[in-house]
């Protein structure tokens, strides 16, 4: 993804230790505090867990660099498969060739469908390549994997749960361009995103799709993640809301960004989407990105803010 942000970049590098300070006291009191004001999800209904979330984010490093076409992207594709199939989430790949400036490349869509009472879905979505870089080993521990490990679990999570809307688990390949610079969005990069829609529009089931929630970069150690103006406001306004609710307002910050990502692509097909993104994250794009920068926290935080927004988005979602 690309922000037109990025001259702000600096001001965020040198605001970001005063964040990281107040982030880390509003944590520090966390659990108890928290544990109280979690919606009470039943007997025998799992809870999110950043354990498990964690270890599915240290299994996609391991597996090295994953750019679009890799051998280790196919071992992360058969790893998500392997996760929900564990979860009895029923998958399906969803597989295209894509035109891209290196020429055409064949690419993989994992999609995963938790029935709900009706046909019309909300999509949960996270791209799980990462950038392909030429002149270090870039692994990805927040830029790809992170986001694609709180899906897994959400997967685990939402799994026994009723559900007026179907859930859909959406793991899509190719977000990243495949050239190191951007460029126009839909044009060299959202590969995924964008064949998902083209494929739905032909289907004809476009207008089933209520909303697209899109999770990138959630596993920052000093996560903050601001409300994108592209993004559809009703669905901002939930899911902060929800934040706000659980006590997570320092992590889900009022103030305004402007990104490109996967859900530009839905959203040009007018589904109502919203992007949940760190991107003033110092590491981005670079060999840094690892483990040392990401917290099982963060994934935490996010996990159980999307779990609590659900309700709410389903309801909007069910007026007509
Ligand atoms: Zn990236």
């Amino acid at each position: 993804m690309t922000s037109r942000r990025w001259l702000s970049l600096l001001t965020a590098l040198l605001v970001c230790s005063l964040l990281a300070v107040s982030v880390s006291v509003s944590l520090r009191g966390v659990p108890v505090a928290e544990a109280s004001q979690q919606p009470s999800p039943g007997n025998n209904v799992p809870s999110f867990d950043s354990n498990r979330a964690w270890e599915h984010l240290r299994h996609q490093v391991s597996l090295g660099p994953r750019p679009a076409g890799s051998a280790a992207l196919n071992s992360a594709r058969r790893y998500i498969i392997e996760q929900l199939e564990k979860a009895g989430i029923q998958t399906r790949q969803q597989i295209f060739i894509a035109h891209t400036p290196l020429g055409e490349m064949s690419m993989g869509n994992v999609i995963a469908t938790i029935p709900g009472r009706r046909r019309e879905r909300i999509i949960l979505g996270s791209h799980f390549d990462t950038k392909r870089a030429s002149d270090f080993r870039f692994v990805g521990a927040n830029d790809g994997a992170s986001s694609t490990a709180v899906l897994l679990e959400l997967g685990r999570v939402l799994k026994p749960r009723t559900h007026e809307f179907t859930i859909e688990l959406l793991f899509l390949d190719g977000e990243e361009a495949v050239n190191w610079e951007w460029g126009t969005t839909g044009a060299d990069n959202t590969y995924g995103s964008r064949h998902y829609v083209d494929a739905a529009r032909k289907a004809g089931t476009l207008a089933d799709i209520k909303a697209f929630v899109l999770l990138d970069m959630v596993g920052d150690r000093n996560l903050v993640l601001r409300r994108d103006q592209q993004s559809t406001r009703w669905l901002v306004d939930t899911i902060w809301s929800a934040a706000a609710m659980l006590g997570h307002g320092a992590v889900f910050s009022n103030e305004p960004t402007e990104v490109e990502d996967d859900h530009i692509s839905f959203l040009r097909a007018g589904v109502p989407s919203v992007d949940l993104i760190d991107l003033e994250y110092p590491q981005w794009h670079t060999a840094q990105d690892d483990l040392d920068h990401v917290s099982a926290r963060s994934l935490q935080v996010v996990g159980d803010v999307v779990v609590a927004s659900l309700p709410a988005i389903a309801k909007r979602a069910a007026q007509p």
